[in-house]
């Protein structure tokens, strides 16, 4: 298949900001590609090579790009530099230049997927020495193949900055339109998704397979599953009311939340983004080798730091200074020792996820052998609002954030993927005066002035609409940075600058600077306010009024452990404000 088909979609769906538009033509460019190849289009797409959790990303440093880009157009680096800082973005910059380029196009071959794929792929992989050469060698063949547009995009896509704004859910949708003509398969689709977490695969079953084998679609070991979320009440009643009268409490321990992979002795460990966590945590794969007896399991648990010295539970900001090391893995794992408490089986010889939770949880107890540092976690069956509110208190007395209560009905399987009310958590931040902490995106910024000059001043801040797939602003956030935050703000946001609206942002405001939706923020805040300048669920409450946060300020807390999907959703702000609402009348 050429490339110049995926170029010519890309450019026009980078001309539209509707979701169903875009929809369309990618369920176009599926049915015109070739089964053995789908799950590489699927993926560059995305701007990516493999399924995220694999960890490989494409991401050449701009410098080795412009070599590259000057060997293929005849021009000297200085004037590749130049263009580039006119136009703002070397994709555009690369199509000029071999727009004008001497040499005879007649010469070359044409670019199919494979090639850019394969070239892709290679240039991923190099490392060491000589890898420089050999990276920009491969980008300046491809590029002397190509045509001035394909030259754009696979600019993009090596740097990193394909950026159509396709998201996951775009996807499936297009899937189901391409292989079943409407979007009927979309349920299917989807779960095969949340237990595989990688678009490309599921792409190819479709479409090697297709209905029959999507409905047949089951775990597989080594591939993450997409976690199940839980909803929050602030009130033990209520919480028994939404189960039906009667739950599980757990402990909801502060930590990292870990799925791990058992097959034998292989045992593989994902994070709560999916990403490979198991060179981190040497630990917990030993500790979970001695625990677990058998041969294929998924488990869930959450991996506390406990103190060396008295047993008690560390604060979630102790291990995460575990994590992302390479160096120094040992030493960290003796001086921050971890237990992990299973919370979840989700295989056991067999697919667990459409099991209700009373069965999954006979199945983890069957299966994990307690160690000091493997543990099951502690929970009790409640039935009385009192009696569940003095467990509460008796977990954050230990160190916990609170409880997370559990559905015991027939109907509480395995919701891979989703928030749901099968889990409700209650914190001890729901009970304060002042309310929640939000996780959010920041989408934009605002130039400092005065002592922030040379910074940013204000970030604009999103919530995540989960129905629309879109950010919407709910603050502008000028509060709670150290001096050293505030420093390295542009450098930190440097990566996801765009000079437009991102296709998926819903914004009134108009910040100095665009930013890719893609870092979470812990905020905290005194209130939710309702503001006509706001986007946050506008309409729901007051005509053209959105929600915002009043005196919103930074925790300091970086929630790398969370993809902007994982930011705290609009529909919970509103259901926040309801609470908030409840709060003030009681
Ligand atoms: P938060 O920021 O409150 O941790 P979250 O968005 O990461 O929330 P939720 O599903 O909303 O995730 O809340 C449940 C989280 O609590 C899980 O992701 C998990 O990391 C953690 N947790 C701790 N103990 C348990 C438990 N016993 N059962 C389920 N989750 C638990």
């Amino acid at each position: 298949m050429r490339y110049s088909i995926i170029a010519d979609a890309y450019e026009k769906i980078e001309a539209t900001t509707k979701r169903l538009e875009m929809t369309e033509l990618l369920a176009d460019l599926l049915k015109r590609t070739p089964k053995e190849i789908i799950d590489k289009v699927v993926y560059l797409s995305q701007g990516k090579i493999y399924p995220d959790y694999v960890g490989i990303e494409l991401g050449v440093a701009e410098k080795l790009a412009i070599r590259a880009i000057a060997a293929s157009s005849g021009r000297r680096e200085g004037e590749v530099e130049e263009l580039y800082r006119r136009v703002g973005d070397l994709g555009k910059a690369t199509e000029a230049l071999l727009e004008r380029r001497s040499q005879s196009t007649l010469f070359r071959e044409a670019l199919t997927v494979e090639d850019v794929y394969d070239a892709f792929d290679k240039i991923s992989r190099s490392t060491g020495p000589g890898s420089v050469d050999s990276k920009i060698r491969l980008l300046t063949k491809l590029l002397n193949n190509a045509s001035p547009k394909e030259g754009k995009y696979i600019v993009r896509t090596a740097l990193g900055k394909l950026r159509l704004g396709i998201a996951d859910m775009t996807i499936l949708d297009a899937l189901s339109v391409a292989f079943a003509g409407t979007k009927e398969l979309r349920e299917e689709i989807e779960r095969a998704y949340n237990l595989s977490s990688d678009l490309g695969y599921v792409a190819k079953r479709v479409a090697e397979e297709g209905l029959e084998g999507i409905k047949r679609f089951g775990i597989m070991l080594g591939r993450p599953i997409r976690p199940m979320l839980a909803e929050r009440l602030s009130s033990p009643s209520e919480i028994l009311e939404k189960l039906g009268g009667r739950g599980s409490a757990e402990y909801k321990y502060d930590g990292l939340r870990v799925q791990a992979h058992i097959s034998g002795d292989s045992i593989l460990l994902f994070s709560r983004r999916l990403e490979n966590i198991t060179g981190q945590f040497p630990d917990v794969v030993s500790h979970l080798r001695e625990a677990v007896e058998s041969n294929g399991a998924v488990l869930e648990g959450e991996c506390v730091g406990v103190d060396p010295n008295t047993g008690e539970m560390l604060p979630f900001q102790m291990i995460s200074q575990r994590r992302g090391r390479k160096y120094m893995v040992e030493e960290m794992a003796e001086e921050i020792p971890v237990i992990f408490f299973a919370f979840d089986a989700l295989y056991a010889g067999r697919d667990l996820t459409r099991e209700p939770y009373p069965v999954r949880r006979r199945e983890l107890e069957g299966i994990v052998r307690e160690t000091d540092f493997v543990k099951i976690a502690e929970r009790k069956i409640v039935e009385d609002p009192d009696e569940l509110e003095a467990y509460f208190e008796h977990a954050i007395s230990l160190g916990c954030e609170g409880l997370v209560v559990k559905s015991l009905q027939d109907n509480s399987i395995y919701q891979a993927g989703a928030r749901g009310w099968l889990w409700i958590k209650y914190k001890r931040s729901y009970k304060a005066e002042a309310i929640d902490t939000f996780d959010l995106v920041p989408v934009g910024a605002f130039m400092g002035r005065g002592k922030r000059a040379g910074t940013y001043g204000a970030l604009l801040m999103a919530a995540y609409n989960d129905e629309e797939d879109v950010f919407e602003t709910i603050c502008k956030l000028g509060s709670g940075f150290t001096d050293e935050d505030l420093k390295s703000l542009p450098e930190r946001m440097w990566p996801y600058i765009i000079n437009h609206k991102h296709p998926r942002v819903k914004s009134q405001i108009e910040p100095d600077i665009w930013l890719v939706p893609s870092l979470v923020m812990e905020i905290a805040a005194d209130e939710i306010s309702l503001s006509p300048l706001h986007t946050c669920s506008k309409d729901s409450v007051r005509k053209g009024s959105g929600f915002a946060l009043r005196f919103p300020r930074f925790t300091g807390n970086w929630r790398a452990d969370k993809s902007p999907e994982d930011a705290t959703t609009s529909r919970e702000v509103a259901e926040m404000y309801r609470n908030q609402l409840k709060r003030i009348s009681e």
